[in-house]
C-alpha cells in the first residue's frame, strides 16, 4: 500500500518543526504521499512542496479548518485544493484575526488565577504570529513550570470546564466545506474518534458534512484507537466515504505517532488519495 500521510503540522500553525523539516523528516520515513494540513494556514505549503519534489515525494496541498460544530470545536482538512483560491484564503485569515481575541481572553482568565503574561509568553512560541494556538499557551506554560508537559496543561488548564479555557465563535461546518469545494479541493472530517459526541451526534455530523457535499473522513489517525480506525471504517463504508490517513504529526516528542508510522487502511474501504 502507497505510505501516505495526510495529515501533519510545521511552524506555520502550533508543529514543532518548519515545514521543508517536516517534508525532509516525511520523505527519510518512507512517505510517499504527504500532506502539510496546518491549522487556517496555508504558508508551509510552498517549502514543504519544495522539498517533497527534491526528494521524488508526493506532494498535495493541505490545511486543518477550526470550525464550532454542536458546541464543539471540531477540524475539518481540506486536501488537494488550489492554494491561490481567493475565498479559501480569505475564510482563514478571519479565522486567523479570531484566534488572535480569543488568545487575549485565554490570557485575561489566566492572569485572574495567577498566571500572567501568558499573551506574550505564548506568542513568543509562536513561530507565525498570526496563527496563536492553544499549543503556544501550553508550551508557555510549561516553560514557565506550571506544568511538566504539555498534555497536563490542556488537562488542567485550557479544556472546556478549566480556567483558561475561552468558548469562541469559529466558522461553521457549512463554511468550511464550502471554501475547500470553491478551491476545487476534498473535505475531510479530521479524527472523528477525537470529538464528545455520542454515536447519534457523530451520525448528524456526518449526514450534514455530507449534505454539504463532504466526500472523506479520517479512519487511520494518529489519534485513533484501534476501536475508533473499526468503528470509522465501518461508518466510511456505509456513508460511502472515501478514507484518509494521516499521524497529525506536530512534532519530536509532542506526538503519538511519527510521519508514515501508522497502520493501513482497513480493508474494503477507498483511499482519499484515489481521488487527487
Ligand atoms: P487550538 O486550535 O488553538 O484550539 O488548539 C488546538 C490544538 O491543541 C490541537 O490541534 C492540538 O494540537 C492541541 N491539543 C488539543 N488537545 C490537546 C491535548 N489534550 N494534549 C495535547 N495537545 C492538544
Ligand atoms: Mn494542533
Ligand atoms: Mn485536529
Ligand atoms: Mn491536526
Amino acid at each position: 500500500m502507497l505510505n501516505a500521510d495526510l495529515h501533519s503540522h510545521s511552524t506555520a500553525s502550533d508543529g514543532l518543526l518548519p515545514a521543508d523539516q517536516v517534508a525532509r523528516r516525511a520523505a527519510d520515513n518512507g512517505v510517499d504521499m504527504l500532506a502539510l494540513t496546518d491549522h487556517d494556514d496555508l504558508g508551509g505549503l510552498p517549502a514543504a512542496r519544495a522539498v517533497a519534489d527534491e526528494a521524488g515525494m508526493r506532494f498535495v496541498n493541505g490545511v486543518e479548518i477550526s470550525i464550532e460544530w454542536g458546541g464543539l470545536q471540531v477540524h475539518i482538512l481540506g486536501l488537494s485544493f488550489n492554494a491561490d483560491d481567493q475565498t479559501l484564503n480569505a475564510g482563514l485569515a478571519a479565522i486567523r484575526s479570531g484566534r488572535v481575541d480569543r488568545a487575549q481572553r485565554m490570557a485575561a482568565e489566566l492572569e485572574k488565577i495567577g498566571i500572567p503574561g501568558c499573551f506574550d509568553g505564548a506568542m513568543r512560541h509562536a513561530e507565525n504570529s498570526n496563527l496563536i494556538s492553544r499549543s503556544h499557551f501550553a508550551r508557555y506554560l510549561v516553560e514557565i513550570g506550571v506544568c511538566k508537559d504539555v498534555r497536563s496543561v490542556f488537562e488542567s488548564y485550557i479544556v472546556p470546564g478549566k480556567p483558561g479555557y475561552v468558548s469562541h465563535h469559529w466558522v461553521t461546518l457549512a463554511d468550511s466545506v464550502g471554501w475547500i469545494l470553491a478551491a476545487g479541493g476534498i473535505a475531510a472530517v479530521a479524527h472523528p474518534g477525537r470529538y464528545k459526541l455520542s454515536k447519534p451526534e457523530i451520525r448528524r455530523l456526518l449526514d450534514e458534512f455530507k449534505s454539504l457535499g463532504g466526500q472523506a473522513i479520517e479512519v487511520v489517525s494518529g489519534s485513533h484507537s484501534a476501536e475508533n480506525v473499526t468503528v470509522f471504517a465501518r461508518l466510511a463504508r456505509e456513508y460511502g466515504f472515501m478514507a484518509s490517513r494521516g499521524s497529525d504529526f506536530h512534532g519530536p516528542g509532542e506526538s503519538y505517532v511519527d510521519l508514515g508510522k501508522l497502520a493501513p487502511l482497513p480493508q474494503g474501504l477507498t483511499p482519499v488519495w484515489e481521488a487527487f
